[in-house]
């Protein structure tokens, strides 16, 4: 996708900080971080929301899981806990139209989810 500023991360064309990359995702720190970990996990393809999924792409988000996992133990933070966080569409707040997964730590969060 031309314009998806996270389809330019994956080929390269801007800059990022990446922390892990395998054959169908990359990870790396978000540019304004809101918590002292905050790494994104992308898939390589561009599927734009959660809602555009299909049976076929499901097993993707299991492995953005558990790359998240390995990202949290990776940082220190799998111990006391953390947050994953997929945000779909305008009210769920999702300014990337690039699924991704907020992997989210580092202090205690804030037990609103809303
Ligand atoms: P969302 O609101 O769920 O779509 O999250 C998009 C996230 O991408 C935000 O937390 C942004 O700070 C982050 N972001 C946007 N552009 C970049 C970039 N060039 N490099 C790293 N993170 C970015
Ligand atoms: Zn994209």
């Amino acid at each position: 996708m031309e314009d998806c500023v996270f389809c330019k991360i994956i080929a390269g064309q801007i800059p990022s900080d990446i922390v892990y990359h395998d054959k169908t995702v990359i990870a790396f720190k978000d540019i304004h971080p809101v918590t002292q970990v905050h790494l994104l996990i992308v898939p390589r393809e561009h599927i734009a929301y959660l809602t555009d999924l299909t049976e076929k792409q499901s097993t993707l988000v299991g492995h953005m899981i558990l790359v998240a996992n390995e990202l949290a133990r990776q940082t220190g933070i799998a111990e006391k806990g953390f947050r994953v966080v997929i945000n779909v569409g305008s009210e769920g707040g999702q300014m990337v139209p690039h699924l991704h997964l907020h992997l989210l730590g580092g202090r205690r969060l804030s037990e609103k989810m809303g």
